[in-house]
C-alpha cells in the first residue's frame, strides 16, 4: 500500500525567536533533510518517500514546522528527530521549549480499502475517502507520537483489509487422524438425559449448571483419567493460576486485541464504606429489587474479566525472568477453578456454557522441546481416547484467528506454530464437538511476557485445554446412561450411583 504521510506542528518557546536564532534552525532544518532524516534509510530509496520538511516559519516565540513523508523516516519519527536535533541548538540562544503542539496529522493510503476497514476511533477527527484510497485526518498529542501511533493505525487498517480477505473461514482446517468407528450404544442428547433423570440442573446464571453427586462422579472419574494416566506420567506439574484475568495481563497475552464480545467484566466497588452502599440495600429492603442503576454508579470500571483462556493468569509467574537449561521444559497444569464466556445464544447442553471447568496443560522451553511435548501429549492422548475412553473422534489442525491475524502463518520455521483440535462425534445429531485441544503458541507467551531462556535459545510454548463438560458431553453421547456399556477403566472409577435428593 502507498503510504505519505503529514504534519503541522508548533513548538513554543519561552521567549521571542531572534533572528539569529531562526537562521540557526534553517541550519538545522537543511541538516535533518540532507541528513538526519536519511539516516538508516537504504540509499536506493527516492528522496520523496523519505521524511522531509517541507516549510517552516518563525513568528514571535513559535516555530512552525510542516513535514512530509512517504513510508520512510515517517512524518512523525522526522519530527521527533529534529526536535531532538534543534532543541540544543536552540539552547545556546537561550531559548527552551515550553509546549508542543500538532496542528494536524493526516495518513494518506492508496489502495483498495473497503470501508469496514476504516477503524472508527476517537484520534480519527475526519476520513476523506478518493477514488485511489483514503485519507485520515488525526489528532495528536506529542506523546501520541512518541508511541508511534500512526504506525499502529497503518497496521490496523492493514489487518481489517486482511482479515476481510481472510472472510468468514475464521480457522484453517485440515484432518490429521481420524479413530476406529465405534458401535453405537446411544442416539439421544445427554443433556436432556441428565435433567430428566435428576443428575444435574440449570443452575441460576444463563450457561451454567448444577451437577448433582451422581454425574459429579462421571466427571471426576474423566478427570482423574486426564490427570493420572496422561498429565502426571508425563511429568506435569500442578499448579493454582488466579481466576480473575486484570487487563495488564490479556495485554501482554494478546487477548486484549480482541476477546471483549466474550468476557465476563468484573469491577470493583468504588467504596467499601457500608455508609456509602447503604441507600442500596435500603432500596433493596423496601422495594425487593436489587438497584442495578444505583450499584452502576458505585463500582469502578471494569479491571479486567474472569477467567477467559486458563493460561494467561499464569505467565507473570515466569514474567521477566530466565529459566535455567536444566529446568526445561517447564511442564505444569491447573485445574483450580472455572473459567466463563459469554457465549450468548450459543449455549447449548453441558458442552456449549458460559460457565465450564476445564483442566489446563501449559509448556515452554526451547522451540525443539516445546513442538516435542505438544507431540508426547498427543500420543497419550490418542492412546487414551483409542484404548481407554474407546471414543470415536479425530484430531484436526487449526490456525486459530489470532495466528493468522499476527502474519504467524505461513512464516518458514513456524509450520509447526498452531492448534490440534480433538473432536468427538455426537451420535445423536451426528455433528463433531471439540472437546480439547493441544496448541502450539511459538513465541507469542514468552515474547509478551518477556520470558527468556538459558541458552539465549527463541522461547516457545503450549498450552492444551481438556474441557471436562466436553469430555462428559462426548463420553455420555458415545456410551449412553447404561454403564454395562462403560469401558472397564471408567466404571471403576464410579461407584453405583446413589440418590442423595429425595424430591416429594
Ligand atoms: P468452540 O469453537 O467450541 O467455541 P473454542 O475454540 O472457543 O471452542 P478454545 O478457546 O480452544 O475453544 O478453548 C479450549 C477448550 O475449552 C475447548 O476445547 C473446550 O474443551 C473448552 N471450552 C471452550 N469454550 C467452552 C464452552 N463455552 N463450554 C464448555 N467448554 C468450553
Ligand atoms: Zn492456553
Ligand atoms: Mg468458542
Amino acid at each position: 500500500m502507498l503510504l505519505r504521510f503529514g504534519l503541522n506542528a508548533e513548538i513554543v518557546f519561552n521567549k521571542d525567536i531572534a533572528p539569529e536564532a531562526a537562521n540557526a534552525v534553517g541550519a538545522v532544518v537543511l541538516e535533518a533533510n540532507e541528513l538526519l532524516f536519511r539516516r538508516g534509510v537504504p540509499a536506493e530509496v527516492s528522496e520523496n518517500e523519505v521524511g522531509r520538511i517541507t516549510d517552516w516559519s518563525v513568528s514571535g516565540n513559535t516555530l512552525s514546522i510542516k513535514i512530509e513523508s512517504g513510508p520512510y523516516t515517517r512524518a512523525h519519527d522526522a519530527f521527533l528527530r529534529f526536535k531532538k536535533a534543534v532543541t540544543p541548538v536552540m539552547g545556546k540562544h537561550r531559548l527552551g521549549v515550553r509546549g508542543i503542539e500538532v496542528r494536524n496529522f493526516s495518513i494518506s493510503m492508496k489502495g483498495e480499502i473497503p470501508k469496514s476497514a476504516i477503524p472508527k476511533l476517537p484520534m480519527i477527527s475526519d476520513v476523506t475517502i478518493e477514488e485511489d484510497g483514503i485519507v485520515l485526518h488525526l489528532s495528536l498529542s506529542l506523546a501520541d507520537l512518541e508511541k508511534k501511533l500512526p504506525d499502529r493505525l497503518v497496521k490496523l487498517v492493514e489487518e481489517k483489509i486482511e482479515a476481510e480477505a481472510y472472510g468468514g473461514k475464521a480457522e484453517h482446517w485440515e484432518l490429521l487422524y481420524e479413530s476406529p468407528k465405534r458401535p453405537l450404544h446411544y442416539d439421544k442428547n445427554p443433556s436432556d438425559e441428565l435433567l430428566k433423570i435428576g443428575w444435574a440442573k440449570h443452575g441460576a446464571s444463563r450457561g451454567q449448571w448444577i451437577f448433582g453427586p451422581q454425574a459429579v462422579e462421571l466427571i471426576r472419574a474423566l478427570e482423574t483419567i486426564a490427570v493420572e494416566e496422561i498429565i502426571k506420567p508425563l511429568g506435569y506439574k500442578e499448579m493454582i493460576f488466579p481466576k480473575l484475568v486484570p487487563w495488564d495481563v490479556w495485554k501482554q497475552s494478546g487477548h486484549a486485541k480482541g476477546v471483549y464480545p466474550e468476557i465476563y467484566y468484573v469491577c470493583a466497588p468504588k467504596s467499601r464504606d457500608p455508609a456509602y452502599w447503604e441507600d442500596v440495600s435500603d432500596y433493596y429492603k423496601v422495594t425487593g429489587d436489587v438497584p442495578v442503576e444505583m450499584i452502576r454508579d458505585r463500582i469502578e470500571g471494569p479491571i479486567g474479566g474472569m477467567c477467559y483462556a486458563q493460561c494467561p493468569p499464569f505467565w507473570p509467574f515466569v514474567k521477566g525472568e530466565t529459566l535455567s537449561n536444566g529446568c526445561l521444559p517447564i511442564k505444569v497444569f491447573d485445574r483450580s477453578g472455572t473459567s466463563h464466556r459469554y457465549e450468548s445464544g450459543g449455549i447449548h447442553g453441558i458442552e456449549r456454557v458460559d460457565e465450564f471447568h476445564r483442566i489446563e496443560v501449559l509448556w515452554f522451553g526451547t522451540i525443539e522441546q516445546t513442538v516435542r511435548t505438544a507431540d508426547l501429549l498427543h500420543e497419550a492422548y490418542t492412546r487414551i481416547f483409542d484404548e481407554v475412553l474407546e471414543l470415536e473422534w479425530r484430531c484436526a489442525k487449526v490456525t486459530p484467528w489470532f495466528m493468522a491475524q499476527e502474519g504467524l502463518v505461513g512464516v518458514s520455521d513456524t509450520s509447526s506454530v498452531g492448534t490440534r483440535d480433538y473432536e468427538a462425534i455426537l451420535p445423536y445429531n451426528g455433528d463433531w464437538l471439540e472437546f480439547q485441544n493441544v496448541s502450539v503458541n511459538g513465541n507469542k507467551y514468552p515474547k509478551g511476557f518477556n520470558v527468556k531462556i538459558q541458552s539465549g535459545e527463541e522461547c516457545w510454548s503450549g498450552c492444551s485445554g481438556i474441557g471436562l463438560e466436553r469430555w462428559t458431553a462426548a463420553f455420555l453421547a458415545q456410551k449412553g446412561f447404561d454403564r454395562s456399556k462403560w469401558p472397564e477403566s471408567v466404571l471403576k472409577l464410579v461407584g453405583e450411583p446413589e440418590d442423595v435428593f429425595e424430591f416429594l
